[in-house]
C-alpha cells in the first residue's frame, strides 16, 4: 500500500513550470517504482555533494544503502538530504535552442535521513533496496554478518515530496511557427537486454527467473 504523499511543503513547492508539478501519491510512487538511479545530495564539510545510488521504496520511506565508510552516507546520517529520481522520456527539439527541453518524470524527496540500526529492520530494508529492480534477494546467498555490519542503511520519509512530469511537444513562439525549422520529440527508451553469464561462472547455475524476466522489459 503506497503511503500518502502529502501536499507540497514550502521547500517542495515547484516554482517554475507549476503546471508540471504532480502531487498525486500514486503517480509519485509509480515514478519511484520505475526509476533505476537516485541522485542523493548532502551538504558536507567539504561542500555539497550529489552521488548516484541504488534505492528502494517501502511504504512511507525511500531507502538507500552504502558502505559505513562512505563519506556521503556518513554525512547523510541524521542530516537533511535531497534525493532525486529522474526518468528521461525524450529529447524535445524546438525551432530555436532556447526552447529545447526534455520530456521527463522526476521526483524530489527532501528530509532527514535516519539510520536503520535494528538488525531485522535493516535486513528487511536491504532486501527492499536490492529487490528494487530484480527480486533475487530470496534466491541468492544471504549477506554475511561482516557485509551486513559494513553497510549503512538510511531511510528518508516520503513526507516532503514533489514530482514533475513533462510529456509534450516543444513550446515554440508564434514568430517561428511558419519558419523553416523542424520541431518535435525524439523518444528515449532503454530496455534491459539478455543476461550475460559471468566469465568466471562455475557449474551450471541457471539465470534466476527474476533476472531472465528483465529481458526486453523497459529500464525506465
Ligand atoms: C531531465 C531534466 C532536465 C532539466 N533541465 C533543466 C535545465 O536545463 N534548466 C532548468 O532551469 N531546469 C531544468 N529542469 C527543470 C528543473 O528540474 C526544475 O524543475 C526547474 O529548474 C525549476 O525549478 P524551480 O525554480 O521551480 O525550483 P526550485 O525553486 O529550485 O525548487 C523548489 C522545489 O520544487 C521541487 N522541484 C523542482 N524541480 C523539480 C523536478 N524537476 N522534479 C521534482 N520536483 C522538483 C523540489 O521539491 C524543490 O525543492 C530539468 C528537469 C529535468 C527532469
Amino acid at each position: 500500500m503506497a503511503a500518502d504523499v502529502t501536499g507540497p511543503s514550502p521547500r517542495t513547492t515547484v516554482r517554475r513550470g507549476k503546471n508540471r508539478a504532480v502531487h498525486d501519491t500514486d503517480q509519485v510512487h509509480a515514478i519511484l517504482a520505475a526509476g533505476v538511479v537516485a541522485h542523493v545530495g548532502v551538504t558536507t564539510d567539504d561542500g555539497p555533494i550529489v552521488l548516484p545510488m541504488a534505492y528502494g521504496v517501502r511504504n512511507d520511506e525511500i531507502l538507500i544503502h552504502g558502505a559505513v565508510a562512505n563519506a556521503m552516507m556518513k554525512a547523510g546520517r541524521s542530516l537533511d538530504v535531497c534525493i532525486t529520481v529522474t526518468i528521461i522520456d525524450g529529447l524535445v527539439v524546438a525551432r530555436t535552442p532556447f526552447h529545447n527541453s526534455m520530456n521527463y518524470r522526476s521526483v524530489v524527496v527532501r528530509g532527514v535521513a535516519t539510520a536503520i540500526d535494528d538488525p531485522a529492520d535493516k535486513m528487511a530494508a536491504l532486501k527492499v533496496i536490492n529487490d528494487h529492480i530484480a527480486p533475487i534477494w530470496d534466491t541468492a546467498r544471504a549477506p554475511s554478518e561482516s557485509d551486513f555490519k559494513k553497510t549503512l542503511v538510511l531511510a528518508v520519509p516520503l513526507d516532503e515530496v514533489s514530482a514533475k512530469v513533462r510529456g509534450e511537444d516543444p513550446i515554440d513562439e508564434d514568430i517561428d511557427m511558419d519558419g523553416p525549422h523542424w520541431a518535435g520529440v525524439v523518444p528515449l527508451t532503454s530496455t534491459w537486454g539478455e543476461a550475460v553469464s559471468a566469465a568466471d561462472l562455475r557449474g551450471t547455475p541457471e539465470v534466476p527467473a527474476a533476472v531472465a524476466d528483465l529481458n526486453g522489459t523497459s529500464a525506465k
